[in-house]
């Protein structure tokens, strides 16, 4: 399931592989070296600092390209950099005061993933995670609205129509109605990141947060759906194997 606080957004510089996991093997094992990081300043870091006496705060843009240690898939990362004073207490009474520099990625690809998505998950909605993965740095209401697509494609994987007999698009709202009549608990779930997605489609503003509670919804939902299946399918297997009143039926088949 996903997990915010295992995801961080500003981090000091030297703690990429810290945070954020490589996109194909999803350890953290990347090996971005920090003396790779290439930094602008930013045209208004430079003018401010100028203009009040070259103040030792900046402002940055970085970018950065490495590889997984462990399966050697590479990445690049790009966003914005600052420097920043922190503060650390090392007697009962003293504070030593010291400066970092904090990155803040705003596009990584390829994009890693914000949770293990299940291995019979269907393509359509493999895909659309991927893409919300991808917006989750960068534009937080685009991220909100292609969850509310995931959505869709799930039900579409479901059998849930999508358009009524005359070709008409059916309201998402209604279709997971219908898919109550076969899974009420998941389409509760899915109602909650329908409604934010309408949100930012509507209004800019939704909050980090809010989409941090829809992917956790989301990822709970594809996993009952797809990895209980596929728990499910080898259960039944094994009881197909394994039943003795199985095996005689299967033995006299055979006769
Ligand atoms: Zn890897």
């Amino acid at each position: 399931m996903f997990d915010e606080k295992r995801w961080k957004r500003t981090f000091i510089q030297n703690e990429i592989s810290k945070y954020i996991p490589c996109p194909n093997c999803h350890q953290y094992k990347l090996n971005v070296g920090e003396k790779n990081l290439k930094y602008s300043e930013t045209r208004e870091s430079s003018e401010s600092r100028i203009e009040y006496g070259g103040s030792p705060f900046a402002d940055y843009l970085f970018s950065v390209s490495g590889c997984c240690r462990r399966c050697r898939e590479a990445v690049t990362l790009c966003g914005t950099a600052s420097e920043e004073e922190r503060q650390e207490q090392v007697s009962e009474e003293e504070y030593e005061q010291y400066m970092v520099s904090t990155i803040t990625p705003l596009f990584i690809y390829p994009p890693p993933h914000l949770f293990s998505i299940p291995s019979n998950c269907p393509e359509t909605v493999k895909k659309a995670l991927i893409s919300v993965f991808a917006l989750y740095c960068c534009d937080i209401d685009a991220c909100a609205g292609r969850l509310r697509t995931v959505v869709e494609l799930m039900l579409d994987a479901e059998g849930v129509p999508g358009r009524t007999d005359n070709d008409k698009p059916i309201f998402l709202s209604t279709r997971l109605k219908a898919f109550e009549q076969k899974n009420a608990p998941i389409a509760k779930m899915l109602e909650a990141p329908r409604l934010l997605g309408n949100e930012s489609t509507h209004e800019l503003g939704v909050k980090t947060k809010e989409v941090d509670t829809a992917l956790r919804i989301v990822s709970h939902a594809l996993w009952v759906l797809y990895q209980n299946r596929q728990v499910l399918e080898l259960a039944e297997k094994m009881i197909e194997e394994k039943d003795p009143k199985k095996k005689k039926e299967k033995k006299k088949k055979e006769k």
